[in-house]
């Protein structure tokens, strides 16, 4: 019997005006992602059918319970748009199932199909009651749910309803800017993000040799796993060195870490503007430490007027370490290499920092001119479903 994955597009179906646009890019994302597959893809305004090979059903599920804009689907038995071919398939499909009770739902957009729903359910109900011993109907809460679709062509018969990851495809949103360390929160940060439908690249801020290539190979890891859920990540290292070490040099302790992501803040300010990205998303968690007091974000935030994004804001560490298993990034991130955040913690960060004073200390050094050098001089490798670590650029250094 020949089968088909049936895509229902749920939420995007809101989208009245730009559906097309939205129906378009969930279809190049799904072409993209089942590049290596031998499927067919058709859609219509309402659903989308992966035509594929039987042996390669599992893996094409895999790939497609990763893409975002995918709210429902099924897998679908397809016959021929007639009552024999429908008796006979449908007893196909179930004649193999463990059941008891079961309940026939038949939708009809054929309307020139002779039956209504109604009827050609509890015809359909009684041709399955005659040809399988022991098994009664049960309307409310049957054992197997028999889901008939009658259309002008085929008929599509199918016995589950498999829930997508939902969100909007990735890619009906312009770019955003992932601040990316090794740590739990900024990968879910980026996964929430795309699946908002926010195409991102991520920046690494590292400060070599106060971290390690360890460290940064950690953060090449997290890319490589949320990379999964769209169809690249460049991903810029900033060399934070220099900044961070006259941080250290020219102002207080309790005030390095708020200075250091103003720093952060101004330089990826400046990246958004040379890759044309329209904000900042990054993993700060209200209250989780002294930088992420609502008090201390005022500050940090204070430099930029690029909207930034904070997709785990509102989560507890535990709701966040959830989906970090989910999209397996938890146990990369839990490897206990220094980030240059944790190389230079003060003993006491400024919980209620204040804005005169944070700028009153940056202004003792030539911070402008180290912002510069360090955008001039990112290094972007382009993370894609292919990327090999390239050892060349790991022995850069
Ligand atoms: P995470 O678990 O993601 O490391 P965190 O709880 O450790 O977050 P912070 O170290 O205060 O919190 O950082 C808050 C956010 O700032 C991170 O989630 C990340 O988005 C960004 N960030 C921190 N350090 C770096 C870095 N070295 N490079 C890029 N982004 C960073
Ligand atoms: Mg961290």
């Amino acid at each position: 019997m020949e089968r088909v994955i049936l895509i229902k597009y749920g939420e995007l179906t809101t989208k009245k005006g730009n559906r097309s646009f939205f129906v378009n890019t969930l279809k190049k994302n799904i072409l993209y992602h089942l590049e290596d597959y031998n499927v067919k893809l058709v859609n219509d305004n309402s659903r989308m059918y992966i035509y594929f090979e039987d042996k390669e059903l599992e893996r094409i599920v895999s790939i497609i319970n990763k893409i975002f804009g995918i709210h429902m689907y099924h897998i679908a038995y397809i016959c021929d748009t007639n009552i024999e071919s429908i008796y006979e398939n449908c007893l196909n499909a179930i004649k193999n199932k463990e059941f008891k009770t079961f309940k026939v739902e038949t939708k009809r957009s054929d309307k020139t199909f002779n039956y209504d729903s109604i009827t050609f359910s509890k015809m359909l109900g009684g041709h399955i009651l005659k040809n399988i011993n022991d098994i009664t109907v049960d309307v409310h809460n049957p054992d197997m749910l028999v889901q008939v679709e009658i259309r002008k062509d085929k008929t599509y018969i199918y016995l589950n309803n498999y829930k997508g990851i939902g969100g909007y495809p990735v890619g009906t949103q312009p770019k955003a800017l992932l601040m990316l360390s090794g740590g739990i929160d900024s990968p879910v940060a980026g996964y929430l993000a795309m699946k908002r439908g926010i195409k991102i690249d991520a920046v690494y801020f590292e400060a070599i040799p106060h971290t390690s290539l360890d460290a940064r190979n950690k953060v090449i890891d997290l890319v490589k796993k949320i990379v999964s859920y769209t169809d690249h990540i460049n991903l810029h290292i900033v060399n934070f060195t220099r900044i961070q070490e006259e941080i250290y040099k020219n102002c207080d302790n309790n005030y390095a870490i708020t200075i250091m992501r103003r720093m952060m803040y101004r330089i990826m300010e400046e990246l958004c503007k040379k890759n044309k990205a329209y904000a900042i998303v990054n993993g700060e968690s209200i209250g989780q430490v002294a930088s992420q007091t609502l008090v201390s974000i005022n500050v940090i935030n204070n430099v930029t007027n690029i909207p930034v994004i904070r997709p785990v804001a509102c989560l507890d560490k535990l709701e966040i370490i959830d989906i970090a298993k989910k999209i397996d990034t938890y146990e990369i991130s839990i490897l206990p290499f220094e980030d240059c955040c944790t190389v230079f913690v003060p003993k006491h960060p400024v919980i209620n920092p204040e804005l005169e004073q944070a700028t009153s200390m940056e202004n003792n050094f030539d911070y402008q001119k180290m912002i510069k050098e360090a955008v001039d001089s990112i290094y972007t490798i382009k993370i894609d479903k292919n990327y090999e670590k390239n050892s060349d650029f790991k022995n850069l250094l």
